[in-house]
């Protein structure tokens, strides 16, 4: 039987829909929220995911502003443009598009975004927020893999998540996220022995390892729900980490594209109004 399949395209627009009509409420007291993204030289991959934040804060009604800093610009520099958008009031979110160029540090960067307009979630106080199951502005990946486990009614007190991958960005904060849900989580990496004997155990197994096929379907318990994150591309179409084949064991999984790409950015956007909203508050 083949999964159900779990719509992030269908849901990044019901998320944004909602988020339209909260930048409309915040527009009526006179408040315009405000993205801004630092992109630092022209790598085309960074240039396109720019270009669809953009558009999806045109869509909802969210002023969005793109800093573009040349690819020689220097550590001092970077952060003298963050510490300018810091103190901007009009300013809600702020995100710096990594990768940045091999001479710039991200760890810096990221401490140097105030923790307030982190709408990334990436800064220490953040993450250390969510880690202590106080979350304030969450990592806009793992934020959405978790609303798109809740309009499906996937429930999570109990249930045993596997998560292939632990990065700042994806594997690590989704953990604490399934840990203050109630369930029960393993973290899996590449020094993980047998981790075919732990992906089967799984009710819910979250895959983030940036490798295509790292899931095949005999690694799968039939009903398992499949969580998807990966992007790769392989003779020139988008796939996932998850060999497709394990639609055919799955009681559910997200497809790649149209599963968890879109909830990011959909996110993205909720975390701003979420700051402008405190803002007004
Ligand atoms: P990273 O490379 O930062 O991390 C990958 C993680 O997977 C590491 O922890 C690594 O382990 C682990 N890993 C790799 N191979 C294996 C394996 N065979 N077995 C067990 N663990 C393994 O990647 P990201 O987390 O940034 O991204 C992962 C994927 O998600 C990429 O395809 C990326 O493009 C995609 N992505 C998608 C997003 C979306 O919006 N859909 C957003 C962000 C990322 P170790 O720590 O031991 O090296």
């Amino acid at each position: 039987m083949s999964a159900r399949i779990i719509d992030g395209k269908a849901t990044a627009e019901k998320v944004n829909a909602m988020s339209a009509a909260r930048a409309a409420r915040l527009k009526t007291k006179g408040i315009e929220p405000h993205l801004a993204v630092i992109l630092v030289g022209e790598n085309p991959a960074s240039q396109t995911y720019v270009r669809s934040k953009e558009r999806a804060c045109e869509g909802a009604g969210i002023r969005s502003t793109v800093v573009r800093l040349p690819e020689t610009c220097t550590q001092a520099e970077l952060e003298q443009q963050i510490d300018v958008l810091n103190a901007d009031p009009g300013v809600h979110g702020i995100l710096v598009q990594l990768p940045l160029p091999a001479h710039l540090s991200s760890d810096q960067v990221i401490e140097r975004i105030d923790p307030a307009k982190d709408v990334d979630g990436f800064h220490p106080v953040n993450m250390g927020k969510l880690a202590i199951g106080m979350p304030e502005l969450v990592p806009c990946t793992p934020l959405g893999i978790t609303v798109l486990l809740e309009e499906y009614g996937i429930e999570l007190p109990g249930k045993h998540v596997v998560i292939v991958g632990r990065s700042r960005i994806v594997g690590r904060p989704m953990a604490l996220l399934m840990v203050n849900a109630h369930a029960t989580v393993t973290v899996c990496n590449t020094r993980t022995p047998n981790l075919s004997t732990i992906t089967r155990q799984a009710d819910i197994l979250i895959v983030a390892t940036g490798h295509r096929n790292t899931i095949t379907p005999e690694m799968v318990s039939a009903g398992t729900v499949v969580i998807d994150v990966g992007i790769n591309r392989f003779e020139g179409k988008l796939c996932g980490d998850v060999d497709s084949e394990v639609m055919n064991v799955a009681s559910a999984m997200t497809p790649v594209p149209g599963g968890v790409g879109p909830m990011t950015v959909a996110m993205l956007l909720s975390n701003t109004l979420s700051v402008a909203e405190r803002n007004a508050r």
